[in-house]
């Protein structure tokens, strides 16, 4: 076994010798940092902050959702930064130094709030004995029910929809990479479309970040398709991009990614529209065009833009290999996919010698 394990340690420095991609993983708590490391990451490409909010917290975030007032809203923001600011720490730690990409909240609202039928049933059926605290809930969460959640309220909207709350993610990021030394913190904003959007919450982070006196970049997801056409626009206020391919290719081929069992996707695998899902292998026609666009634009405006990808197709072999042609800087991946994900960057760049286009 120790043989077995020391060949395979052979290969995979071979391999990282060869490779120019970086690796990094998809990771949102310390333990899965932990683990990343362990097989190799070289940082966090995506943290996902939204998995924070649920659980115990998930009362705190009610409560800033539904606030009617400044004072009730900033209440539950400041209950809700020191805990985050620990989450952040303990992420830090855990990467010693390697970047760490954090992206401000971005669930689709729905999963944070009571269910609207369930609620409306409640207070139908207790009729005029209805508590006024559920008649108030019914009230703003039919205010905010929407048909569409994942094209809604989610990402930068969210955040430029409720005050103070990516300042308060922005400010336990800083607070936490000034306790941990030699921390590398990139700030990622999810859903944008438009450089409007980013230049608003850019503007408040780099405040924050002045205030507290960290550094950390910031940057912003490409996963909108308007987003990728207009990526030199993009890239006047974003230090970085990281492509969102789950949801680029959700919305270019406008297929729901929470419906890919449905009966016509098999039916479009028989007709052969696709060999592979697009969701699984990123399909280079349509949706690497998108993201082959905004890598070429964006460094055209500035020359030194950092591009990762940090969808699922972050580990797939076919797509790790596509995202080195395209000239990305890293790809990011669950754990798990990470040792795969060294093997085919190295392959890539040993098969792709001389044609690199950086
Ligand atoms: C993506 O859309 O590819 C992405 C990484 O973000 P999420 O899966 O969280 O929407
Ligand atoms: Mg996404």
């Amino acid at each position: 076994d120790d043989e077995l394990v020391r060949a395979v340690d052979r290969i995979m420095s071979h391999a990282d010798a060869s490779r120019r991609l970086r690796v990094r993983a998809n990771a949102d708590n310390a333990e899965d940092a932990a683990r990343a490391r362990r097989f190799g990451a070289e940082g966090i490409g995506l943290c996902r902050t939204e998995h924070m909010f649920l659980g115990d917290r998930r009362q705190l975030v009610e409560d800033l959702v539904l606030a009617t007032s400044d004072e009730e809203r900033e209440r539950a923001l400041a209950a809700l930064e020191p805990l985050q600011r620990a989450d952040f720490t303990e992420i830090f730690q855990a990467m010693a130094g390697l970047p760490v990409t954090i992206r401000l909240i971005d669930p689709p609202l729905h999963e944070f709030l009571p269910d609207y039928t369930e609620l409306s049933v409640k207070v139908a059926l207790a009729g005029d004995v209805a508590e006024e605290k559920d008649r108030k809930l019914l009230a703003a969460v039919k205010r905010l029910h929407e048909q569409n959640p994942m094209l809604g309220l989610r990402g930068v909207r969210l955040g430029l929809v409720i005050p103070g709350l990516f300042a308060m993610q922005v400010r336990a990021i800083a607070e936490a990479a000034r306790d941990v030394p030699g921390t590398r913190a990139e700030i990622m904003i999810p859903l944008v479309g438009a450089v409007q959007e980013l230049e608003h919450v850019r503007d408040e982070a780099r405040r924050i970040l002045a205030e507290v006196e960290v550094e950390a970049l910031v940057g912003t997801m490409i996963e909108v398709p308007r987003a990728a056409l207009t990526a030199g626009q993009i890239a006047e206020a974003a230090e970085f991009f990281s492509f969102g391919t789950n949801d680029l290719t959700q919305m270019t081929w406008g297929f729901s990614r929470d419906d890919v069992e449905a009966a016509f996707f098999s039916r479009y695998l028989e007709l052969g529209v696709f060999g592979v899902s697009p969701f699984e292998t990123l399909d280079r026609d349509g949706v690497g065009r998108l993201v082959a666009i905004a890598a070429e634009e964006g460094r055209k405006t500035r020359p030194d833009l950092k591009l990762g990808i940090c969808g699922e197709h972050g580990g797939d072999p076919d797509s790790v290999h596509f995202c080195h042609q395209v000239g990305l800087d890293y790809v990011s991946c669950s754990p798990f996919r990470i040792p795969v994900a060294r093997l085919e960057a190295a392959r890539a760049a040993l098969t792709c010698a001389g044609s690199d286009t950086r």
